[in-house]
């Protein structure tokens, strides 16, 4: 797993990978948050592609070209509106992490960028989620060798000590 998990702290428009993972609302047509930001880096472009794509349910994802961004493509993953974590959330947001995955897999995506899923607008407790991603994200690269390496992106600050402390010396600090 060495040298196949990075963390890096800042702006996930700015990562230099194959894809970058959006945080998106079921409708795809942006929002707040990561979904603002990439939207505005990414230009018009963007929303033009994603009405065409059907939304997503929570859990879901999908792909689109990455526009003006350095990442050739943009993975718009739905994860779960955080309401008490007695309705299934924590499955949903391992679905949004996997179903990334499996999308890059599919699209011969060496190198994903992932913010942290939910931890804004959506309210998700940012440790557990934090568990729910690292631990979906290391099963899948064992069993997926065709990924090269998986970016954490955490934009906050208590996002950021979250993953140093979980992940520990298994990530290297990039960016
Ligand atoms: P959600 O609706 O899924 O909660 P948000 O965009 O509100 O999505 O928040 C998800 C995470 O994205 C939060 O932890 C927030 O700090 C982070 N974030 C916000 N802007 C950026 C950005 N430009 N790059 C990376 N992460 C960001």
């Amino acid at each position: 797993m060495k040298g196949r998990i990075a963390l890096v702290k800042g702006d996930i428009t700015r990562i230099q990978a194959d894809a970058i993972v959006n945080a998106a609302n079921p409708n795809l047509l942006g929002g707040g948050g990561v979904d603002g930001a990439i939207h505005a880096a990414a230009g018009p472009e963007l929303r033009e592609y994603c009405r065409t794509c059907g939304g997503a349910r929570p859990g879901e994802a999908k792909i689109s070209p990455g526009f003006r961004l350095p990442a050739k493509y943009i993975i718009h993953a739905v994860g779960p509106r955080w309401q008490g974590g007695h309705r299934g959330e924590a499955e949903i947001l391992r679905q949004a992490y996997l179903n990334s995955l499996r999308l890059a897999s599919e699209h011969g995506i060496k190198t994903i960028a992932f913010p942290n899923i939910s931890t804004g607008i959506y309210g998700y407790p940012k440790e557990e989620a934090a568990r729910i991603a690292i631990s979906t994200v290391k099963e899948y690269l064992e069993n997926h060798p065709e990924i090269e390496r998986v970016i954490f992106v955490t934009y906050d600050d208590e996002n950021y000590r979250i993953y140093k402390r979980l992940l520990g010396d298994e990530a290297e600090e990039a960016g």
